[in-house]
């Protein structure tokens, strides 16, 4: 057996520092979270974890749930496990207490749920899957739904699923097929789904499915989506299971991973159609499940932190114990954590764990708030925080769930690599975070499409400002390993910024070609996020090494993470290429760069040209574009802005006309269009010398693009400052032409 000891010191570090529970605990409905309370359900909730659940974890893995005879059994301990989760209270912990819940914060059961999913993340998903139907019914369910269900799944003595997949309808949920037509007080209805997690199980007596269904008349998409709660077992005037409901489970998927999760294909009305209740209004089903599955995001990107966590756990233990070696300057073989890159291994999953931790909990926080501030204006700020964020964690949480989980198995060696050892599983069991609950490419978008441009970056610059000011605080510490914070935080926050101005500004003019950089956007966002967040828990770390309060070493392993983090995470700064900066190709033909503020020389680059105006660049670009062989792929033509301001400028032309407009500004701005939409094709860079060997700089560092890089610098009169892209320069020549394709 792999055990589990839940990371209590940390979990609650991140609850008070991060978090802000204690304030929390101030709201109005949140009075009883008092610390007392919450040590004693942390601890008790790490016991269930650690005894029950972790030894489940690779009984799950390798026995599987199973169908037999049209009915699902789950791995053995399972149902057991299941009985004393919901008989220890565990599932009723943040539910409403008009409804039987705990009220207790959010935040507190997003740790507590960490550690369901740690220790056993195939069982885990069931519960994850209840709160969402739960949260659901609160805000949408009639009051006849509530009383039915409410209780009984607030409990656990219940659980719900959520059914949106077809075949034809996975990413494009509009798509969907399954019917309901009308039937008296209640709907019949009739399709397949496939991929419902838990779709059935033997836990509980009865399961409740939220079912997205479409009515004969509806509209074409997500606006012809109804909603249904439609009962394995329709339920008697007594509240107990009754007959069958026409739902059946057709079979369970073959998988990567969580073996113990039966996924399901379920048929909805063989016989006539399955009974189901409408939630909410016709057609207006997809706003309903929102609730559920913005719950349901959440906790998926805390999937991510669970398993990385359990990984690092292994890892780390198996590099105290495996002897391979003798580390550079030690006399003897010692085990293998004595390596310099073992140590780095476990301290990036160490450090990127507790970023994405904090992460998760602040959002978690943040729903609290959004819930129990006394304000509308205050509780509506908190909400737009949540909204603004909750792609971010599911996605770069599961993403780098996965890296870590493959870390895990890295430092184990072939060990690793075999079953046996159980660390593969956990890099098996990760890979579905990224996938479902919509994938990360679909969070992505949603980070771009609805968070930032519905509200044109408003949120996202009032969390960037918020970020900002962590520098003052940063500034004013002796202790050198804030210096190294500073200075990769600050740069790293305002290539956010200058991202997040070039999505914003783009988007009206291209937004297939913006979309394009969501991903790498939604990573960067991510990253620099977790960077503050590591500061932030650097600052209190050393506040309490200052008043002498908890453990010395806790406190300052959190200042040294936080500088490890902000050194080897964050976006790089532009390097300066120093003296050697104007060195030939070196051994590995690597090509010198220039340094900021150097002139561009022929040597930077394949192909260098001096030219005198923007439009005798342009031109030559152009010419290239049909003249060069490789041409045929197309070229990217990557303009500075200030080149790309004055093609904007031109009446009927925008930069889009060329093959790519992009402003210069650093990496991840770069990371964000051109490089994931152009693959590898040549770049051809215009713009002033003085402005774009910044953006040879750029692309040269990047192995990829070694030897596709063209390089026009445009000798400007007067080089002026890089105006910002809104602003259009005056008193230099206009650019007159425009590439043909
Ligand atoms: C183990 C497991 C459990 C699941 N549990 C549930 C469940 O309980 N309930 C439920 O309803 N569903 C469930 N699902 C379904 C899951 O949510 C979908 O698999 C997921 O939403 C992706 O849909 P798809 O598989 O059809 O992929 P597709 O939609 O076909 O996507 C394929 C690829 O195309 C990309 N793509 C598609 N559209 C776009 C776009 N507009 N922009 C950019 N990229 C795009 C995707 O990112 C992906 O990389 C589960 C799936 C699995 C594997």
């Amino acid at each position: 057996m792999i055990p589990y000891s839940p990371p209590l010191a940390d979990m609650r570090f991140a609850l008070d520092e991060l978090a802000g529970l204690p304030q929390i605990a101030q709201l109005p409905g949140c009075e009883q979270a008092s610390a007392d309370l919450v040590d004693a359900v942390l601890d008790e909730a790490a016991k269930l974890a650690r005894d029950v659940l972790a030894p489940l974890n690779d009984v799950g893995d390798r026995e599987r749930a199973r169908l037999e005879n049209g009915v699902v059994r789950t791995p053995s301990g399972f149902k057991d496990a299941y009985r004393r989760y919901a008989e220890g209270g565990w599932n009723a912990l943040p539910f409403e207490p008009e409804h039987g819940g705990q009220g207790l914060p959010v935040a507190l059961s997003t740790a507590i749920l960490e550690m369901w999913n740690s220790a056993n993340m195939g069982f885990a998903l069931c519960p994850l899957l209840n709160i969402g139907a739960v949260e659901l019914l609160q805000a949408h369910g009639s009051d006849e739904q509530k009383r039915i269900y409410l209780a009984k799944m607030v409990s656990g003595e219940w659980t719900g699923t959520m059914n949106l997949t077809e075949p034809q309808a996975g990413s494009d949920v509009g798509a969907l097929r399954t019917r309901a037509v009308k039937d008296g007080d209640h709907y019949r209805i009739s399709g397949q789904k496939i991929f419902i997690t838990y779709g059935d199980h033997d836990f509980t007596a009865n399961i409740v499915h939220m079912v997205l269904a479409r009515l004969p008349d509806a509209p074409p998409g997500t606006k012809g989506i109804s909603l249904f709660l439609v009962p394995k077992f329709l339920v008697k005037p007594d509240g107990s299971p009754g007959e069958r409901n026409d739902i059946r489970t057709v079979s369970l998927e073959h998988k990567l991973g969580i073996h113990a999760s039966p996924t399901c294909v379920l048929a909805f009305g063989d016989n006539g159609g399955a009974v189901g209740w409408l939630v909410g209004e016709e057609n207006r089903g997809i706003e309903c499940m929102f609730t559920m599955m913005n719950s349901a995001r959440l906790n998926v990107g805390l999937q991510g932190v669970a398993i990385a966590e359990r990984a690092y756990q292994q890892a780390r233990d198996f590099a105290r114990q495996r002897i391979q070696g003798k580390p550079i300057g030690a006399k003897t073989a010692l085990p293998i954590v004595h390596h310099p890159d073992i140590r780095r291994m476990l301290l990036a999953m160490k450090a990127q764990i507790e970023a994405m931790r904090g992460l998760a909990y602040i959002t978690a926080g943040m729903i609290d708030h959004a819930r129990h501030e006394p304000q509308p204006e205050t509780r509506a700020a908190a909400q737009r925080r949540v909204d603004l964020l909750i792609p971010v964690v599911k996605a770069w949480s599961t993403d780098l769930g996965v890296e870590i989980a493959s870390l895990g198995v890295q430092v184990h060696g072939g060990m690793g690599y075999i079953e046996e050892t159980g660390a593969v599983q956990h890099l098996r069991d990760a890979r579905i975070n990224p996938i479902y609950e919509g994938t990360n490419g679909i969070q992505a978008n949603d980070l771009l499409g609805r968070k930032l441009m519905r509200d044109r970056g408003e949120a996202a610059r009032d969390f960037i400002a918020e970020m900002r000011l962590i520098d003052r605080f940063l500034e004013m510490q002796r202790d050198a390993a804030f210096a190294t914070i500073r200075t990769h935080l600050a740069p790293a926050i305002g290539a956010l910024s200058s991202a997040t101005d070039w999505v914003v500004d783009n988007w009206d003019v291209d937004p297939a070609r913006t979309i394009a950089g969501a991903v790498p956007y939604l990573k960067l966002f991510g990253t620099v996020a977790g960077g503050w967040v590591l500061a932030r828990a650097a600052l209190a770390a050393q506040s309490r090494l200052d008043r002498r309060d908890g453990e010395p070493g806790f406190n300052a392993a959190k200042i040294s993470t936080a500088a490890f983090y902000a050194e080897q995470s964050l976006p790089p700064r532009r390097r300066r290429a120093g003296p050697g900066g104007t060195r030939r190709r070196d051994d590995h033909g690597v090509r010198p760069r220039p340094a900021l503020g150097e002139p561009v020389r022929p040597d930077h680059c394949d192909h260098m040209v001096q030219v005198a105006n923007s439009e005798t660049a342009l031109a030559l670009a152009c010419e290239l574009r049909s003249s060069r062989p490789d041409s045929a792929s197309g070229f990217s033509l990557v303009l500075d802005e200030f080149v790309r301001a004055r093609v904007d400028a031109q009446p009927g032309t925008n930069s889009g006309d060329i093959e790519l407009g992009m402003g210069f500004g650093d990496i991840d701005l770069h990371d964000a269009g051109a490089f994931s939409s152009h693959g590898n094709r040549p770049f051809v860079i215009v713009g002033k010398a003085s402005g774009s060997h910044d953006l040879a700089d750029i692309i040269m560092q990047r192995d990829q693009f070694h030897g596709s890089c063209t390089l026009i610098a445009v000798n400007w009169r007067k080089p002026p400052r890089p105006p910002c892209l809104n602003s259009r320069p005056t008193g230099c020549e206009t650019v007159t032409r425009k590439c043909s394709t």
